[in-house]
């Protein structure tokens, strides 16, 4: 008899990590070191690197997408009487930044496949108070672009692209915010790439974004004898030059870690076989940036919860998420009036979505591993 050897243990998979590699260390250090540590000349040469990566149109970049979303309705005069149309599946930051303004956000069901808001619903929800479109880039699928233009343009209303999961991607060959009206991207660690917190507005118009800079720093003008006047009511939402020569880096290898992130997708296509078998997301195509990979649980057919299933996957190293809950049942959005029935794809989205490790540093093997266990736990789950 010999002593039984235990296997070392697997280490754990959270559902998203940054990749962050020692130059970036050694560049904070130095910026630390610089003494200049908010917002200055980091600042202003990662905005030109996201303008020039962006086809040279105006950038300014936020300590987060959801400061530089309030930014940006702000700077389009959006506030109270107005509405906004958003989809009901989204992160809630969306929501939170149009009610913030004083406006009313108005949620619209999404399409079951892309999970990105349906446009004819949208349509049917234009009124003569709506001002603007705020869809989102659904885990970095680019919304039909054509098709959101055209119904902007024939109602007159202003958009305001989520791309917070979508820095990377492309549509039809153009990345994402080298065109349209405005798109806002997020640098949260979960997301394509990372200034820890912070946001960006990519603008089509150059008065526009000087808008926004006020807005991003107490609504401050500086005047010719060196005073400053306080021309609208600001707020403090400007990045850290810590922060900004961070995004410098990480903007160098965005191509790199995408490329990385639609080998793994396409990787979980082939391998993720359950039975019962889930719902796969959309596929896309070479545009898709693939923030994250999200498969719905065929919950019908089983005996456990998502809970259950989420804390089994936990149990043996597998982290995952839900990206995301459905905005109109949150407990603030329901006093608008909404409730369950209202948007059924959304709802069912919600409900059975399951966000699975996907990141730059994911190895192949993760992937097989991640796929293998959530077999064994669906089969376990099994009714
Ligand atoms: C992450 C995210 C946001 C908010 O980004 P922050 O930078 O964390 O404020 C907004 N919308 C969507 C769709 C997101 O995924």
């Amino acid at each position: 008899m010999h002593a039984a050897k235990s296997e070392p243990a697997l280490p754990f998979l959270p559902f998203a990590r940054p990749t962050i590699d020692e130059t970036m260390v050694e560049a904070l250090a130095d910026t630390l070191r610089s003494l200049w540590i908010t917002s200055g000349p980091q600042v202003l040469a990662f905005e030109k690197a996201l303008s020039e990566y962006h086809g040279g149109r105006p950038v300014r970049v936020f300590t987060s997408a959801t400061g530089a979303l309030e930014v940006a309705l702000f700077t389009l005069g959006i506030g109270a009487g107005d509405e906004v149309i958003m989809p009901a599946q989204t992160f809630f930051s969306c929501a939170n930044a149009i009610a913030r303004t004083g406006a009313r956000p108005v949620f619209v069901d999404v399409d079951p496949v892309t999970r990105n808001m349906d446009l004819a619903a949208a349509r049917a929800a234009i009124t003569p108070r709506t001002r603007a479109l705020v869809p989102t880039h659904f885990a970095g699928l680019p919304l039909d672009m054509d098709a959101l233009y055209a119904l902007a343009r024939t109602h007159g209303l202003r958009v305001i692209e989520d791309a917070a999961l979508a820095i990377g991607s492309r549509w039809k060959g153009q990345r994402i915010g080298s065109f349209g009206d405005i798109a806002c991207f997020s640098f949260h660690p979960n997301k394509n790439m990372t200034t820890i917190e912070g946001g960006a507005l990519v603008f089509a118009d150059e008065a526009e974004a000087r808008r926004a800079e006020q807005f991003r720093f107490h609504g401050i003008a500086r005047l010719p004898d060196g005073t400053r006047d306080v021309v609208v009511v600001g707020g403090k939402y400007n990045l850290p030059d810590v922060n900004a020569r961070l995004g410098l880096l990480q903007l160098a290898r965005l191509e790199e870690f995408t490329a990385r992130r639609r080998q793994l997708a396409a990787r979980y296509f082939d391998r993720l076989r359950t039975d019962p078998p889930c719902e796969l997301p959309a596929r896309g195509d070479e545009g898709h940036s693939w923030n994250f990979f999200a498969p719905l649980l065929p919950l019908e057919r089983l005996a456990w919860s998502r809970k259950q299933i989420m804390d089994a996957l936990a149990a043996r190293g597998i982290g995952t998420g839900i990206s995301y809950e459905a905005v109109h049942l949150t407990t603030q959005y329901r006093t608008l009036g909404y409730g369950e029935g209202d948007f059924p794809h959304a709802e069912r989205i919600a409900r059975e979505t399951l966000t699975l490790p996907l990141f730059p540093t994911l190895q192949d093997a993760d992937v097989d591993r991640v796929c293998d266990t959530l077999r064994a736990v669906l089969h376990e789950a099994r009714q």
